[in-house]
């Protein structure tokens, strides 16, 4: 095609994957990725809808498109993909008047075709494709990783859970497994290639395998990867209630299977886990927490919590902060609910002043913040295996990558070294500072 495109990405790593493969199709078809949207004629917004500002935020950027002046080319088209793509279909025109093609999530390997017949039909009509494929999941499209040395790796789509605050499985359909030997394949390529961490990708991980007759679970899936020599090993996301003890097996006796699970729990009172529809009470998710810290030691276990779910009272707020001090988290992504409109907890009415939800928010904001802290106070005057990304943003001195544990770390870059020999590599670092949200320390030794 020869054109310029830009992608603008929202939400979670699996829309950053794939916006990955959208870069990887474009590009294979002749498309030149461009810095921003002034120099691109496609501009392509990859959606998220599991939170109610990343819509609103994502109206107004594609409608600003309207009165920025056009590429050098001519005319600008407009494609929105992602979860919004599929939830809204043609109706998206009625917030975004000036978008052209609609791409569900099953419908990156369309784009190019989409793109061509709207230039065709002059861009005045509306493309749409949001069918969705009910047979196992595939993802056999180029891909243009934003890294060479770190890798996501799908290997599921799909949700069958139906926690009542979530958009996902509306969405994104039911859970749908990728063949283990397409998994396996695209691991080995990328080891051959250098990359040094992997991160397997899906709504419900532990529920791989579920859905494909003969093909393994899980646990055997981790087995698998680790054959093929990667030294870094990551997944997510993981629900509680489908963590079982093979996982577990496989992440204490894989080296490289990095010490650091983020396990939603969402919220530490059983009675409003009910109301989600988590399938876990509070009493077996701790049970679960201290299995997994005594079975992997220095485990660093990250999660996420909604606060102010319909109905949540002081008495569940309070479960929820004695739960979260219990477990010691490392780190949690803390989220005031948002309704999602055609979700079960939509309907729920809730008569919670917004003060007082704020203020549970903001409590339990400054007890994760201190747990974080305690937790990276531990790592004080030890040695952390980096794997290096990148130079701070503050500073073109300073080196920043992240620990096994999955901590923020930064080094100073030895004087008389270029920063293109640490980046990709993994390097030691003795850890001077622990800070709330990072370490910072001293190099040790040559990368490697
Ligand atoms: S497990 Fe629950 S929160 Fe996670 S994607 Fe499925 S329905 Fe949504």
């Amino acid at each position: 095609m020869g054109r310029t495109y830009h992608v603008r990405t929202f939400g979670c790593q699996m829309n950053l994957h794939d916006s990955e493969r959208v870069r990887g199709v474009l590009d294979d078809c002749g498309c030149i990725e461009v810095n921003g949207f002034d120099e691109a004629d496609i501009a392509v917004f990859m959606t998220c809808c599991v939170r109610e500002n990343a819509d609103n935020k994502l109206y107004g950027q594609v409608t600003s498109l309207i009165s920025s002046p056009n590429p050098p080319s001519g005319k600008r088209i407009v494609a929105v993909g992602g979860c919004i793509a599929q939830r809204d279909g043609d109706a998206i025109r009625k917030h975004m008047p000036n978008v052209q093609v609609v791409f569900g999530t099953d419908a990156v390997s369309s784009l190019p075709d989409l793109l061509e017949a709207s230039i065709q039909a002059d861009r005045r009509s509306l493309l749409v494709d949001i069918q969705t494929s009910d047979s196992h999941f595939s993802t056999d499209l180029p891909t243009k990783r934003a890294q060479r040395f770190h890798a996501w790796v799908p290997i599921m789509t799909g949700c069958n859970n139906f926690c009542t605050y979530c958009i996902v499985p509306h969405v994104r359909g039911r859970e749908k497994s990728r063949m283990s030997e397409a998994i396996v394949r695209e691991c080995e390529q990328l080891v051959s290639e250098g990359t040094r961490e992997i991160t397997l990708l899906g709504q419900n991980v532990n529920s791989y395998g579920r859905d494909l007759y003969g093909e393994p679970r899980f646990a055997e899936l981790l087995h698998q990867v680790s054959q093929t020599g990667i030294e870094r090993l990551r997944f997510t996301s993981s629900n509680p209630k489908d963590l079982n003890d093979e996982v577990i097996d496989a992440m204490s006796s894989l080296p490289c299977v990095m010490p650091h699970l983020h396990l939603a729990v969402q919220s530490g009172s059983s009675r409003v886990l009910k109301a989600m529809n988590r399938h876990y009470t509070r009493e077996s998710y701790l049970e679960l927490a201290r299995k997994l810290q005594s079975r992997i030691p220095g485990l660093a276990l990250t999660t996420d919590i909604i606060v102010g779910f319909p109905g949540e009272e002081e008495r569940d707020f309070l479960d929820t902060l004695t739960l979260v001090s219990e477990v010691g988290f490392s780190a949690a992504y803390t989220f005031i609910y948002s309704k999602r409109p055609g979700t079960p907890a939509a309907e729920l009415v809730d008569t919670t002043p917004r003060e007082v939800i704020q203020h549970r928010f903001e409590c339990l904001a400054s007890l994760v913040a201190r747990l974080s802290y305690d937790a990276n106070q531990m790592d004080l005057h030890k040695t952390a295996s980096v794997l290096v990304e990148g130079v701070s943003k503050r500073s073109k001195d300073v080196l920043v990558g992240h620990s096994e544990k999955n901590q923020t770390v930064h080094f100073a870059l030895p004087q008389g070294r270029q920063i293109d020999e640490y980046v990709g590599k993994i390097v030691d670092v003795h850890v001077e500072q622990a800070r709330t949200w990072y370490l910072r320390g001293k190099l040790v030794g040559e990368p490697r």
